[in-house]
């Protein structure tokens, strides 16, 4: 069982609101929108077993809402506020200087996982950092992170803020980021877990090309494959795959994790759920000529780029695909990059 600290920002006192705080397009004040959502989360976290202390409540200063968490031995603190000025999307703060900067980074990490799923799009620094009072792991004890759910002077963000279920999606995000990272961290309490220190499990194979594999194996229930920052549970998520997604394998190792990338981002995932082809090396190569910078797409003609490279580059030629006019494109890789080109710009 874990203990949380958790935060709905910016009361007032009395029931009254802090001007300052208004929502710029919408008609709450930025208090009343963060206790919709921390109700959510403070709800699925009991049911999930978890100790919540309000440390908000009748509460104006910050630093006593920090003091707060370190007086009820809180393990982690996530403060929950919406954000304004020219932004969209969530942010999540961890601390600018003093103690336990990674684990935070962890929470953050491990929320925003969830959280990005709910906005539409992102023009913020999702991961970033600040010198807010409640969130000083100096005071707090413990890692602590302060979530903007989303910018309440968007347009965009105060339409979906406004939208019905908001909150309680919002929410379920945020406690199920919570609930990964405290799986993650081993509810040891001291929030310093780290298995970065635990032994690098060895490496079993080398891919060389990298191999080709589609996820699978993952079930309604758990319906996600975390791609985390190091090989094991204890590490940051980055992203999450789904059924049917296509990453190219790097490593394989001991612990049966599997380093992998994709559309240029590279991670670990639990290779229970990789259908893992190997590939042969490349039958022949081109030369990037006929344009300064070509796209390399992840489908023939399809709309996402997963890397460019420059006029000179070499590339292995691993295959051919044909997009909805029939035409035919080419399967090229460098490096970790692996994705389709106009034949044209290559001889
Ligand atoms: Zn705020």
């Amino acid at each position: 069982m874990v203990k949380i600290g958790l935060d709905a920002g910016h009361y007032a006192g009395d029931g009254r609101v802090d001007k300052d705080f208004r929502a710029a397009l919408g008609t709450k004040d930025e208090y009343t929108l963060n206790l919709r959502v921390y109700k959510v989360v403070e709800r699925i976290l009991e049911s999930s077993g978890h100790t919540v202390i309000d440390i908000g409540r009748q509460e104006q200063s910050v630093t006593v809402r920090a003091k707060r968490a370190a007086q009820n031995e809180c393990d982690l603190v996530v403060s929950i506020h919406h954000n304004a000025g020219r932004g969209r999307g969530a942010t999540l703060f961890r601390h600018k200087n003093g103690t336990m900067g990674s684990a935070s980074r962890r929470l953050q990490e491990s929320i925003y996982a969830h959280v990005e799923k709910i906005n539409r799009g992102n023009r913020s620094t999702p991961i970033n950092k600040e010198e807010f009072g409640v969130i000083n792991c100096d005071v707090t004890k413990c890692p602590s992170v302060l979530v903007e759910c989303a910018f309440m002077d968007n347009c965009t963000d105060i339409g979906l803020i406004n939208s019905a279920g908001y909150a309680e999606r919002m929410g379920a995000a945020i406690a199920a980021g919570i609930n990964d990272y405290t799986g993650a961290a081993g509810n040891t309490g001291s929030g310093e877990t780290d298995d970065k220190h635990a032994p690098v499990p060895a490496v079993v194979k080398t891919y060389n090309p990298a191999a080709y594999a589609k996820v699978r194996g993952l079930t309604k229930a758990d319906s996600h494959l975390n791609v985390r920052s190091g090989p094991g549970t204890g590490h940051g998520i980055l992203r999450q795959l789904a059924n049917g997604n296509e990453v190219d394998v790097l490593t394989l190792y001991s612990n049966n994790w599997a380093k992998v990338n994709i559309v240029g981002q590279q991670g670990y995932v639990h290779a229970d759920y990789l259908d893992i082809q190997e590939r042969k090396p490349a039958k022949r190569i081109v030369t990037v000529t006929g344009c300064t910078a070509l796209n390399v797409r992840t489908i023939p003609n399809g709309p996402v780029v997963a890397g460019i490279v420059k006029a000179g580059t070499v590339l292995d030629v691993i295959g051919s695909g044909k997009d909805s006019d029939g035409d035919t494109w080419l399967q090229v890789r460098h490096g970790g990059l692996a994705g389709f080109i106009w034949p044209k710009y290559v001889e």
